[in-house]
């Protein structure tokens, strides 16, 4: 890929675009297995997500606005796909919006729609555009209906909303009106929202605004947790703490589902039907394991003063393993576990193995640290023997010079509480103070 065809000075600051955003610079290298692993940076945002209740005209009305900023977000990608070496650089921000305000002269529907929408898909898709080259984030994709619903507003018009009652509060939205949402909490002062509407079809508003962290609770107790495929927390006071998935009923259903998918014409109704059925099951797991990581996470930040994790890198772990080529029949190859692979990668994203330590960077931010990884499953925790055969099997861990039999997640759990060679820096950074807008760097 040529990186030197984004020119950074296009485009507005990214300070200005994202006014809630704070660049996390994990420079960090960690050995896992034969991989090294290299430095990464990345962006952390935090929303204050509301359960958004429109009426059936202001559904439609808000399905509308989506399909705006769907519609200039593809055109944008569209724009910047096309392009080839004889073209000069592809038009940046300012440039598109120029196009825009153009493209709303001629096209009376797409003026019928808010333009803030419309211009913030074109910021969103710069941001996406700078992330690829960044490293940090794939290639933009396509938005398609259905799956990709959702738009932002920013500035003033960001800035209306109004409480009715302790459970009850109202935003206006442009174009749609005020529209009702649930007070499940303070709503927060932002500058910006965004409002989205989930597979299943339910929609959201999310203030960007970061939450002030959880009180350490000052009694200098250290924790160290291990995550694992089938205890997904395993603490080094011993509890085991499991993330909830779907019910083995629910399993049941969803893989029939699956085959009944399979078994439908594309696109019929028929299809369209069960396609929503499975959505909802993911919804469901999704929730589950969504609430699931906010609890445990707010948990842990309230009762210890440090939390020590393993410095793991769930992407790099995650990847799809290289196709080994055989060298006595050249074009074909040889098994490379593809699928074997394919299941661990599924337990462990489904485990949420990123969620609970990424939240706890927000809520025990200062008081998060990150522990070498390497030969924490295999150490004896009372003897300090490390040897391959301590571990006896998945569950079980019983050390071959001292005898010493527990938990093997639990094990390796006490080792990162006793944080040996805790990497400077992998330690989280001291949090931003709220009153100082956050400084992001420019991106690479
Ligand atoms: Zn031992």
């Amino acid at each position: 890929m040529d990186r030197a065809r984004h020119n950074p000075a296009e485009g507005p600051a990214l300070d200005e675009a994202y006014p809630n955003s704070r660049r996390v610079d994990e420079g960090r290298c960690v050995l896992f297995g034969d991989q090294r692993l290299s430095v990464v940076t990345g962006w952390i945002r935090w929303v204050s997500r509301f359960r958004l209740y429109p009426t059936r005209s202001q559904h439609a009305l808000l399905l509308e606005q989506c399909g705006h900023a769907r519609y200039v977000w593809n055109l944008a990608l569209e724009q910047w796909s096309m392009w080839s070496s004889d073209k000069g650089p592809t038009p940046g921000f300012v440039p598109q919006c120029r196009q825009l305000t153009d493209a709303r002269a001629a096209f009376t529907w797409l003026r019928a729609g808010s333009q803030t929408v419309q211009q913030q898909a074109l910021r969103d898709f710069d941001q996406a555009v700078r992330n690829f080259y960044a490293g940090t984030h794939r290639r933009p994709t396509w938005r398609r209906r259905g799956r990709h619903e959702g738009f932002r507003v920013v500035g003033r018009q960001a800035a209306r909303v109004v409480k009715h009652n302790r459970k009850w509060g109202s935003v206006r939205i442009p174009k749609v009106g005020w529209v009702r949402f649930r007070l499940s909490r303070t709503v927060p002062a932002a500058k910006s929202y965004r409002v989205v509407r989930d597979r299943v079809g339910r929609w959201y508003i999310a203030f960007a605004a970061i939450p002030s962290p959880v009180p350490a609770p000052g009694t200098g107790e250290v924790v160290g947790a291990d995550r694992g495929v089938i205890v997904s927390l395993a603490l080094s006071n011993g509890e085991l703490l499991t993330c909830p998935g779907l019910s083995n009923r629910e399993q049941e259903r969803l893989r029939r589902l699956q085959r009944r998918l399979a078994r439908c014409r594309r696109g019929s109704q028929r299809s369209r039907r069960v396609r929503a059925a499975i959505a909802k099951l993911d919804a469901r797991a999704g929730d589950r394991r969504k609430d699931w990581v906010e609890k445990t996470s707010t948990d842990l930040a309230r009762r210890f003063d440090v939390i020590r994790v393993e410095d793991l890198r769930i992407d790099q772990m995650t990847k799809r393993p290289k196709p080994r080529p055989d060298d006595e029949h050249p074009g074909r190859f040889l098994p490379n576990r593809r699928r074997a692979k394919a299941g661990l990668n599924r337990a462990i994203l489904a485990n949420g193995w990123g969620a609970p330590v990424r939240r706890l960077e927000h809520k025990a931010a200062g008081r998060l640290q990150k522990v070498n990884p390497s030969y924490t499953s295999q150490t004896c925790s009372v003897c300090g023997h490390c040897a391959p055969e301590n571990r006896e099997s998945q569950a079980v861990f019983q050390c071959v010079a001292c005898g010493h039999q527990t938990h093997a997640d639990v094990n390796a759990a006490i080792n990162i509480a006793a944080g040996r060679a805790v990497s400077a820096r992998g330690e989280t950074q001291v949090p931003v103070s709220l009153k100082r807008e956050p400084q992001p760097a420019a991106s690479a």
